[in-house]
């Protein structure tokens, strides 16, 4: 077994904290992504799971073993880090192959694990290549090759293609896809701040914020439904639109925005602190009003005609200007004044005192 049980596990630096309490559990052979702004705490907790960082208080477990008092070299674990510190005068193999020489593996033992990792990475034809004459993409594999043929019961990835351009970032995410098909026993653990990764890599998704955890869940969960403010902004790009709103009826459930009053789904409720809310809407999921009744009305103050979709910027008289993702053959222009509108199930209502979402549907299987 390779899960990962982690247990009110904290971490400070001389008396600042850093980490606040992070309780999850990490199934065997899932692919779990840690993602969150720079400094919220990613590389910290995964170097903790690595042996790389003291755990100042709290468990963290692989398999049924506490390892807190467990060197890194005996967790059964592989770490790729962003900077791949490949040897430059070793071969692609003989750099794979190193840390199994180093542990007193043979030859022909070497070359098997080495081939075998080739072959999952598409290395194969570069096994007797120097580092320098790779791109920086199938630098990264070697990298990964190097971890792999330690047969890690948990693989752990810190931003490994925060280095690359965005061309070779695709690819080795594609790689790195294919990989935790090949590998479906191996339990993986990847850090990133991009939420493009997080989404297309995750099985689930740790949403880090401040040393503590916003929502976990599986990448269309954050989406659909982002437990607070945080997570409604960061996953989604563009990122959801949040608009001031007040609670006009909490059963059946209507807002006011603007001026405007919005019925939200007959089976829904919400339930807020006061009547202040942020009512949450996606830009994909606005489109223009036609005869409907509009939802937001505002002025454009900028269109980026993409081909496929066309985005547009709407000044509505207050706060942030409202983003709109249209369609490509919309021919709206600047200056002009739209109508927008959303189906109502896809609205996201927050708690304007505490960022919680505030929106309960009443589900028919409750019955
Ligand atoms: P992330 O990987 O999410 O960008 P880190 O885990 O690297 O964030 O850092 C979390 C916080 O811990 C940051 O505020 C950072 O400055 C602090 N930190 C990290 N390493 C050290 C260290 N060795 N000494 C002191 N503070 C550190
Ligand atoms: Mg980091």
């Amino acid at each position: 077994m390779s899960d990962v049980t982690i247990k009110g596990a904290r971490k400070s630096y001389a008396s600042m904290e850093v980490l606040h309490g992070i309780d999850l559990h990490i199934k065997s052979g899932e692919f779990v992504v840690f993602v969150g702004p720079s400094g919220c705490g990613k590389s910290t907790l995964l170097r903790m799971i690595a042996g790389l960082e003291e755990i100042s208080d709290g468990t963290i477990a692989i398999g049924d073993t506490v390892v807190n008092n467990v060197a890194p070299a005996k967790r059964g674990i592989a770490m790729v880090f962003q900077n791949y510190a490949l040897y430059p005068h070793m071969t692609v193999s003989d750099n794979m192959g190193f840390g199994l020489k180093i542990a007193g593996l043979s030859k022909s033992e070497r070359d098997i694990r080495v081939r075998k990792a080739a072959a999952m990475l598409q290395l194969t034809d570069y096994l007797e290549r120097l580092p320098r004459q790779l791109s920086g993409g199938q630098r990264q594999r070697v990298a990964i090759g190097r971890a792999i043929v330690r047969d890690p019961k948990v693989f752990l990835f810190d931003e490994p293609l925060s280095n690359l351009d965005a061309a070779l970032r695709v690819a080795t995410r594609i790689e790195i896809a294919r990989l935790k098909e090949s590998l479906p026993g191996t339990t993986m653990v990847y850090v990133t701040h991009d939420q493009v990764e997080a989404m297309t890599l995750a099985d689930r998704i740790v949403v880090l914020n401040g040393g503590r955890i916003e929502q976990v869940g599986s990448p269309l969960e954050l989406y659909d439904r982002p437990a607070n403010l945080f997570v409604a902004r960061f996953i989604g790009s563009p990122a959801m639109n949040i608009v001031d709103a007040e609670i006009l009826s909490q059963q059946p459930a209507r807002l006011g925005v603007r001026g405007t009053t919005i019925d939200l789904p007959p089976d829904a409720e919400v339930r807020a602190q006061g009547t202040a809310v942020k009512l949450g809407v996606r830009p994909e999921d606005l489109r223009l009003a036609g005869s409907d009744v509009p939802l937001l009305s505002g002025t454009v103050s900028l269109v980026e005609h993409l081909g496929e979709v066309t985005i547009a910027y709407v000044d509505i008289g207050a706060g942030e200007p409202l983003v709109a993702k249209l369609d490509g053959a919309s021919k709206i222009v600047r200056g002009e004044t739209i109508h927008l509108t959303a189906d109502r199930y896809k609205l996201h209502v927050f708690d304007a005192a505490n960022g919680s979402a505030c929106l309960t549907a009443r589900l028919a299987s409750a019955a």
